[in-house]
């Protein structure tokens, strides 16, 4: 068979909480460069609840040679907020940002400037010119708050239309869900590249807590097996790399652009699922 070409890969971080944490990122991000990512990129918590911390990362990995990516969320932010964090990544030598709406947690009131990410998407444009890459959200399996996939569809378009380079989708494992989507976008016009984000399975109740907040879907048939497995963490990590690696393998046949992992700063999922699909170091 002849050789595929390499996708491409890019990494996924939380800012960590605790010096500890920040130490065990470091150890997984050497670890996962082996991969030679195309940059990674790092979660801003909505209200700007993580910016420090978000930033400091985004830092420590320019300064390990590898392009970075910081997440951008503009709920409950003003212009001038923007404006000023804007300069701040430019000055730090950041080009590449995940341009967000985010979610505030329950608690914090709506307020802000900006509703949706393409009103931050065209900010950033209007303020920065083509400074930086703006990568954008998309849902395969549809935004929990959109009033219909039509109109999720349309969102996404005007976050292209509105100045975005290319799109990371929520995790999905349906992968008729990032095809369709791939095609209804297509019949918008939409040509940026759209890269499939892979969340690894290695637990069934985080799994489940989060697939539940962000609406992506656990077919039926992946939820019973993990739940029939109960506390065997072993069986389901080999369950779960066996669904995600074809998963993978699927998304690559049909031509996905690159995969953008989410790794919840673990670097053995990630490695795992990569020397799978031919791709480990
Ligand atoms: P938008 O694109 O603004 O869409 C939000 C909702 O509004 C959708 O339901 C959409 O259909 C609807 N909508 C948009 N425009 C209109 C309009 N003109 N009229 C009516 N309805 C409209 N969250 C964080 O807090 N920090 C992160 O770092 C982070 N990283 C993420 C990375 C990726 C790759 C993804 C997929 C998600 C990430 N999220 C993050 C979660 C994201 O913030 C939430 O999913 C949030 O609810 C939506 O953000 P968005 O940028 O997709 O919003």
């Amino acid at each position: 068979m002849p050789s595929m070409q390499r996708i491409p890969l890019s990494f996924e971080f939380f800012p960590p909480k605790t010096p500890e944490g920040a130490d065990k990122l470091r150890l997984v991000r050497q670890q996962l460069y082996g991969l030679k990512p195309e940059f990674c990129s790092v979660t801003f918590g909505a209200g700007g609840s993580t910016q420090e911390g978000t930033f400091n990362t985004v830092r420590d990995i320019l300064a390990e040679g590898v392009s970075a990516a910081s997440h951008f969320s503009c709920v409950g932010a003003t212009k001038d907020t923007v404006r000023a964090q804007l300069a701040t990544l430019r000055s730090m030598g950041v080009r590449r940002l995940v341009a967000l709406r985010g979610d505030l947690p329950s608690g914090y009131g709506a307020g802000g400037e900006f509703h949706y990410a393409s009103d931050l998407v065209a900010f950033i444009r209007a303020e920065t010119g083509d400074d930086f890459h703006l990568e954008v959200a998309a849902y395969p399996e549809v935004h929990p708050q959109a009033k219909s996939p039509a109109s999720d569809l349309q969102a996404f378009a005007a976050k292209v239309q509105a100045g975005a380079n290319s799109a990371i989708t929520q995790y999905f494992y349906n992968s008729d869900a990032y095809f369709r989507f791939l095609e209804e976008s297509e019949k918008l016009g939409i040509t940026v590249p759209v890269v499939p984000g892979i969340m690894p399975i290695t637990s069934s109740t985080q799994l489940m807590r989060f697939s539940d907040a962000c609406g992506a879907e656990i077919p039926r048939w992946i939820r019973l097996r993990l739940q029939s497995y109960g506390d065997d963490v072993a069986s389901i990590k080999a369950f779960g790399l066996e669904v995600v690696t074809d998963l993978c393998e699927q998304l690559r046949a049909g031509g996905a652009p690159a995969l953008h992992f989410y790794t919840m700063n673990q670097s053995a999922p990630t490695l795992a699922l990569c020397d799978n699909l031919g791709l480990g170091i």
